[in-house]
């Protein structure tokens, strides 16, 4: 895989991607930030972790570069590797690497999907030293204070943070993410998809009718992604039952019993 189509820099000055606080986690990460301390965020899909880290860095003023892990993720797709071009072999860092030396903010989504040794090289960079040694190259970067390492995880998949050592997991300040309370959830859904409240507040109350069934019947309860996406079909004119099907319940399983079952709490509240 290509270390540019794992990682994408975004920095565009005065935009801040909106985001609702639902506690301290904006004060936190500053803190944070301002003390070169690497921060962990868990939570369910979908609960606005990766919106979060967006407003963060956009709001510090940092770039930021995004990596969705997975069990195929190298050190190499982090680091950078050698390229080979007709004028011959030459350097190329990757999203890691560029944080680094650029001073911006490293976001591994879903760390605990890459493997060990993959997670080896953050060690020395969460750590006191925040240093990256360059294997390859035999360069030793040192991070900027601008530098920052985030990284995020779903408790619901993994119970043992399986790449990280207990002691640089412990290097990390950690935020803990929920689904919001309900009138700021649908504030959340209202604002992000121009649906009018009264329709938010009915699709809030559905996500948690189906949140409190999903610990049965459900590999996962439906996040705020979900119900914004199908706030976003309704603003634009579909039938909210259609809706709430195409984004919410075809989402949740593959099973026609379940979704049967979904679709009559659906129908209850639609
Ligand atoms: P995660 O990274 O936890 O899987 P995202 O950050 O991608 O979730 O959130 C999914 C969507 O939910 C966002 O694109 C946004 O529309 C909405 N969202 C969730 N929480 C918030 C929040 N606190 N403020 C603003 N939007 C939010």
């Amino acid at each position: 895989m290509s270390v540019t189509s794992i990682a994408r820099a975004v920095r565009v000055p005065g935009l801040i991607p909106p985001y609702t606080p639902t506690g301290d986690e904006i004060a936190v990460f500053e803190l944070a930030y301002r003390n070169r301390l690497p921060v962990l965020i868990k939570g369910p899909t979908g609960c606005g972790k990766t919106r979060f880290v967006e407003h963060m860095a956009a709001r510090l003023g940092r770039a930021l570069y995004t990596v969705s892990c997975h069990d195929d993720l190298s050190a190499s797709d982090l680091v950078g590797r050698h390229l080979i071009d007709a004028s011959g072999t030459y350097w190329t860092d990757g999203p890691l690497t560029q944080a680094v030396r650029h001073g911006g903010i490293c976001y591994l989504d879903e760390v605990v999907e890459a493997r060990k040794d993959t997670t080896v090289v953050l060690h020395a960079l969460s750590d006191d030293r925040r240093i990256l040694p360059i294997d390859r190259t035999g360069e030793i970067l040192e991070a900027p204070p601008e530098f920052m390492l985030v990284v995020s995880y779903n408790p619901g998949y993994q119970h043992l943070l399986k790449g990280l050592k207990p002691s640089t997991r412990q290097r990390f300040v950690s935020l803990a993410f929920g689904f919001p309370e309900a009138a700021r959830e649908a504030e959340i859904v209202a604002t992000e998809s121009g649906v009018d409240p009264a329709t938010a507040k009915r699709l809030v109350t559905l996500a948690n009718a189906l949140r409190s069934t999903a610990d049965h019947d459900l590999e996962e309860a439906p996040g705020t992604r979900l119900i914004v996406d199908a706030a976003k079909l309704i603003a634009g004119g579909c039938d909210p039952q259609v809706a709430c099907r195409a984004a919410i319940v075809e989402c949740l399983s593959d099973e026609p019993e379940i979704t049967r079952a979904l679709m009559v709490v659906v129908l209850a509240i639609f």
